[in-house]
C-alpha cells in the first residue's frame, strides 16, 4: 500500500515537473509513467515492484548492468575524500589514474582532454581539431566531413556534424555547414546495393569529397563501425579502413566517436579495432564510468598535443567544462576499466555477441522484416517502412507489448534495437530474443 501511495504522488509531482527528453507529449497522456527505483544485475525495477530487462543498457551507458559493488564501492570511498576539485593548473589522483589507464588502451602515445557527457567531447573533439590545424598555421583547414545519419550529441556543433532530420530540424538554420558523405550501412545504403555485390560505392563517393576539399577540411568524424542514434547503420570494417588511409593520406584528422560503440559493446574495447586503424581523436562517454556518472573524454594523439604550446606564441586550449574530471565519477571510471579488465569483460561481449547473432538470424523471414543485422551486442531488427510510416508503428506496438512483458527497448522510427548489457548471462539473452521475435510475429502493420 505505502508503494503504491509513493509511486503514485512520484507519478503526479513527475507530470507537473519534469521535462522528459526524446519523449512527446502525446506518449504522457498514455499514462503515468514508470518510476524507476533500483537497479541490480540487467535488471530495472519500478515503485510497484515490476522487474525490467534493461535491453538497451539505459541509452547505451550501463554496460556492466546495474549495481555493481566494485563501483559503487569506489563513488563511496572518493565521496567521502574529495568530491570535487578542477584540473584547470589543478590535478587529483583518481584523474591521473584514470587518464593513465585510457592512454594504456591504445598503442600510440596520447593525452586525455576530459568532458562529462559525450556531446561535450565531441565539442573538444571538434574545437581541438579545429585548433589543432590553427597551430599549424593551416587556417584554410576549418570544416568537417560527416556521414548521413550520423549523431554525435545534442549541442549545436554536435548537431552540425550529426544533422538527424526527425531530431533537428528546428535548429538547422544554426548549424555550421558540414560536407555530408553517404552512410556506408550494408543492406540498406543509399545505393541499394546488395551486400554480397556491392563495389563499395560509398567509399568511392567519400574519397571524392575528401580529395575534392582536403584543402579546407580539419576532419572526417565517423561512429566506427555502427552509427547509433541514425539506425544502428552497420558498416565494415573495410569501409572504415580506407577511410583512415585516405584521411591519413590526404592530411584530414580522422574523429573516431566511441561514445556509444566503444567500451567493449562491439565485441572490441573499441569499435575502430575491427579495422585495425588508430584514429586521431576518440571521444569517449556513456559506458567509461559504466554509466554510473556522467564523465567524457577526447583521446587525442600526442603529435596534436604538442602543437597547444604556448611559446613562443599562445596555443594554449581555451576549453574546460567546470566538472570535466570530477572525481567522483573519475573515480566510478577507474573501477569500471578494472572491472574490465579484472572480470574479461570485453571477451565476454564478443562471445554473447556470436549468441545474439545466431538467435536474431531466426528472425530474418519474419514476415515485414526488411533486415536484420548485428555487430557484437548490439543487435538489430529494421522493418519495412512505407509513407504511412506503419513500420513505425509496428516497432511501437512491439516496444509496448515489450515492456508489459517486463523488456525495455526503444525503437529507432522501423528500427527495433537491443543493446544489453555486456554481463547479461546467456539464457536472459536468448529470452530477450526469443520474446522480441514472438511480439514482433504478433504485431500488426
Ligand atoms: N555520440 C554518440 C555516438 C552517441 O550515441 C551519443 C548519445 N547517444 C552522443 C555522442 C552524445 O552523448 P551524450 O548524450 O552523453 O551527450
Amino acid at each position: 500500500m505505502k508503494n503504491e501511495q509513493e509511486n503514485q504522488h512520484y507519478q503526479a509531482l513527475d507530470r507537473q515537473s519534469i521535462w522528459h527528453p526524446y519523449t512527446r507529449f502525446s506518449a504522457l497522456k498514455d499514462g503515468p509513467l514508470p518510476i524507476i527505483t533500483h537497479g541490480e544485475g540487467v535488471y530495472l525495477y519500478d515503485a510497484e515492484g515490476r522487474k525490467y530487462l534493461d535491453a538497451i543498457s539505459s541509452w547505451w551507458a550501463c554496460n556492466l548492468g546495474h549495481g555493481h559493488p566494485a563501483i559503487i564501492d569506489a563513488i563511496i570511498t572518493q565521496t567521502r575524500e574529495l568530491q570535487h576539485s578542477i584540473l584547470g593548473n589543478l590535478s587529483h589522483p583518481r584523474a591521473i589514474e584514470l587518464a593513465s589507464m585510457i592512454v594504456g588502451l591504445f598503442p600510440d602515445d596520447r593525452r586525455v582532454m576530459f568532458a562529462s557527457d559525450g556531446s561535450c567531447a565531441v565539442e573538444a573533439a571538434l574545437k581541438i581539431a579545429l585548433q589543432y590545424w590553427y597551430n599549424m598555421g593551416q587556417i584554410h583547414k576549418a570544416k568537417f566531413i560527416a556521414l548521413d545519419f550520423a549523431y554525435h550529441g545534442d549541442t549545436l556543433g554536435a548537431v552540425s556534424v550529426g544533422y538527424l532530420e526527425s531530431f533537428h530540424k528546428p535548429f538547422k538554420s544554426s548549424l555550421f555547414p558540414v560536407f555530408q558523405a553517404p552512410s556506408p550501412c550494408c543492406g540498406t545504403c543509399a545505393f541499394h546495393a546488395p551486400e554480397q555485390s556491392c563495389v563499395r560505392e560509398c567509399i568511392d563517393t567519400m574519397r571524392t569529397i575528401i580529395r575534392e576539399h582536403a584543402h579546407e577540411v580539419a576532419a572526417v568524424i565517423i561512429e566506427p563501425m555502427c552509427q547509433g542514434s541514425g539506425g544502428m547503420r552497420i558498416h565494415t570494417a573495410e569501409y572504415l579502413k580506407s577511410l583512415a588511409d585516405l584521411c591519413r593520406r590526404e592530411g584530414v584528422l580522422l574523429i573516431a566517436d566511441e561514445i556509444a560503440v566503444g567500451m567493449g559493446r562491439t565485441g572490441k574495447m573499441f569499435a575502430f579495432e575491427h579495422a585495425g586503424i588508430v584514429p586521431d581523436i576518440v571521444c569517449m562517454g556513456k559506458s567509461l564510468s559504466a554509466g554510473y556518472l556522467p564523465i567524457s573524454a577526447a583521446v587525442v594523439r600526442d603529435s596534436i598535443y604538442e602543437t597547444f604550446r604556448d611559446q613562443p606564441e599562445d596555443h594554449t586550449f581555451y576549453h574546460g567544462h567546470t566538472f570535466a574530471g570530477n572525481p567522483i565519477a573519475a573515480a566510478a571510471a577507474v573501477a569500471t576499466l578494472r572491472v574490465f579488465e579484472n572480470e574479461g569483460i570485453v571477451a565476454q561481449s564478443e562471445a554473447l555477441g556470436k549468441i545474439l547473432a545466431a538467435e536474431l538470424s531466426r528472425l530474418a523471414d519474419l514476415p515485414g522484416v526488411r533486415n536484420v543485422r548485428s555487430l557484437g551486442l548490439i543487435g538489430v531488427v529494421e522493418l519495412e517502412e512505407d509513407k504511412a510510416g506503419s513500420g513505425t508503428r509496428r516497432a511501437i506496438q512491439v516496444r509496448d507489448r515489450l515492456r508489459a512483458n517486463g523488456i525495455l527497448l526503444r525503437p529507432l522510427g522501423p528500427v527495433i534495437y537491443v543493446m544489453p548489457p555486456l554481463v547479461t548471462p546467456e539464457p536472459a539473452l536468448r529470452y530477450l530474443v526469443q520474446a522480441l521475435g514472438k511480439v514482433i510475429r504478433e504485431s500488426k502493420a
